[in-house]
């Protein structure tokens, strides 16, 4: 763009030449040989005070180093804050990506930002059992009607190793009964510890 604007001359290539043709209107060099991108509002109330942006174009070699500064001299702002800060007097076309990318990779954010958008319960998964008898899982299904026993739950009691379950009918879901109808549950439950 700035060879074309400023020479006249363009690469030769189409497929180069043609985005430069149509952005042409879009950037003007100033007294001093400097690329600036022109944008004018869209909403007329915003043209009547401020008729036109002009923001200097930034070669590809000066970007890290702008980018850099910004973020670390500011107060290590957020991709979105820096990019703003950076686009009000400055243009180039990665420019938020580029925001991001540095955002996402400076040392000092990463130690002492907390991360708000993403949070998660800690997990405590079960321990994988390793041998026949030692966790249990054990939950009630409760039963749509009273059975004709009188029992309105079956106990559920899981061997988590085999995946062998023990189904016991009780009358309720209390911990004594519980307790009172563990006596049905195979001996070894009773020496081992449960796991809920
Ligand atoms: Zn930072």
């Amino acid at each position: 763009m700035f060879l074309y604007l400023h020479e006249g001359t363009l690469s030769g290539n189409v497929k180069k030449d043609k985005p430069i043709l149509i952005m042409e209107d879009k950037y003007i060099i100033d007294e001093d040989g400097l690329l600036y991108r022109v944008d004018i509002p869209r909403q007329t109330n915003l043209a009547r005070l401020k008729p036109m942006t002009k923001r200097l174009c930034v070669p590809l070699k000066f970007r890290h180093d702008m980018i850099s500064y910004v973020h670390d001299n500011c107060g290590h702002y957020v991709a979105k804050c820096l990019f703003h800060t950076l686009a009000a007097r400055y243009f180039w076309k990665s420019m938020f990506a580029d925001a991001v990318e540095y955002c996402r990779t400076c040392d000092t954010c990463q130690r002492t930002k907390i991360n708000y958008e993403h949070r998660y319960a800690p997990l405590h998964p079960l321990s994988v059992p390793e041998e026949l008898g030692t966790p249990f899982s054990m939950d009630h299904k409760v039963l749509t009607r009273t059975a004709a026993a009188g029992n309105t739950a079956v106990l559920v009691v899981v061997e988590c190793f085999s995946g062998f379950p023990h189904l016991i009918p009780v009358p309720d879901q209390t911990a004594d009964t519980l307790y009172l109808f563990g006596g049905y549950i195979p001996r070894y439950i009773a020496t081992n510890p449960l796991h809920f």
